[in-house]
């Protein structure tokens, strides 16, 4: 076991130096009186969280100079109309990047609506064409939330280069493309998931473990080999007994802090990579898109 414990994985402060970057390209765009990045997230219904991540990547794309088309729908709407919607941002010449926000109202077919998002301006790359793109090793727009999780451990200097990656969840999302992108990298990588047997002796032969599943506190430290990097996708809410309500990971962190080297801390890890390369997917299709 290590003797001290593991190294914070600052997610939040690269984020923030990301968007400053970005902030700074873009003001050298206005400076030179040109057509500004646009991001177009839609949002249907009135998910609590949804709409806070909503706002949250406006907030975002307002702070860096991102100009915004968001629309939001209310939950009665129509696939048609959905669909309509996207094919006239497909259209807008100053939109680059359009999101739809998951998840959709049960009537709506989030697939065959993802479908409809013009793969150069599909800045979530949950698009067909994006994801055979990752398959293939061929370049194109990655999925933000994995995108994010490369971009920490590059910061850090945590090479997966010949390691052994274990990710645990196998979601379109954030699992498979987690698990293309780390093979992309040279690891050798295990996928785990809700069928798994005997998950905590794969996870403990993880040197990097990832945990993108959705359950507070599922990886205990006895999961944990000594000196992995962990990096806790989840973001859970939870209410303690006093009723108060706050986020979790899916890592029982004060415990397995003890034993990795490095660990990402929730929040301020993955959640704040996630937008920034969500803003950073919408510059590089900008950059596409005019060359
Ligand atoms: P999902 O529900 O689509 O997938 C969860 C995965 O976990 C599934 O593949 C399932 O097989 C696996 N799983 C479930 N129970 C398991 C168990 N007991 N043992 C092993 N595997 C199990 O969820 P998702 O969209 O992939 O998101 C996963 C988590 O990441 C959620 O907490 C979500 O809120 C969070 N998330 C965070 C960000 C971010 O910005 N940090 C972005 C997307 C998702």
């Amino acid at each position: 076991m290590s003797s001290q414990t593991a190294q914070l994985l600052d997610g939040k402060a690269l984020a923030q130096r990301i968007q400053e970057e970005l902030a700074q390209q873009i003001q050298t765009l206005q400076a030179q009186n040109q057509r500004l990045p646009g991001l177009a997230v839609l949002m249907v219904g009135d998910n609590p969280a949804s709409a806070a991540y909503v706002r949250n990547k406006e907030r975002a794309c307002q702070k860096v100079g991102i100009a915004s088309f968001g629309r939001q729908f209310p939950t009665e709407t129509t696939q048609a109309e959905v669909e309509q919607a996207i094919q006239a941002l497909n259209q807008d010449d100053r939109v680059d990047g359009i999101l739809v926000q998951l998840p959709l109202p049960d009537h709506l077919d989030s697939v065959a609506l993802l479908n409809q998002i013009d793969p150069s301006k599909d800045v979530d790359g949950l698009h067909p064409v994006n994801m055979g793109r990752l398959v293939r090793g061929e370049p194109g727009l990655r999925s933000c939330t994995p995108a994010g999780v490369m971009r920490l451990l590059q910061e850090y200097q945590i090479d997966p280069k010949g390691k052994h990656a274990v990710v645990i969840g196998r979601s379109i999302l954030v699992g498979k493309p987690q698990a293309l992108l780390l093979l992309e990298a040279d690891a050798t990588v295990t996928i785990a998931h809700s069928k798994t047997q005997n998950l905590a002796a794969i996870a403990s032969s993880a040197d990097i473990l990832i945990a993108a599943i959705g359950r507070p506190g599922l990886i205990t430290a006895d999961m944990v080999k000594p000196g992995a990097t962990v990096i806790d996708v989840g973001i859970n809410r939870i209410t303690d007994y006093e009723g108060k309500s706050y986020l979790v990971g899916d890592v029982e962190f004060e415990a397995v802090r003890q034993v990795a080297e490095f660990i990402t801390p929730v929040p301020g890890g993955i959640g704040p990579m996630t937008v920034a390369m969500l803003l950073s997917n919408t510059v590089q299709s900008y950059h596409q898109r005019r060359s």
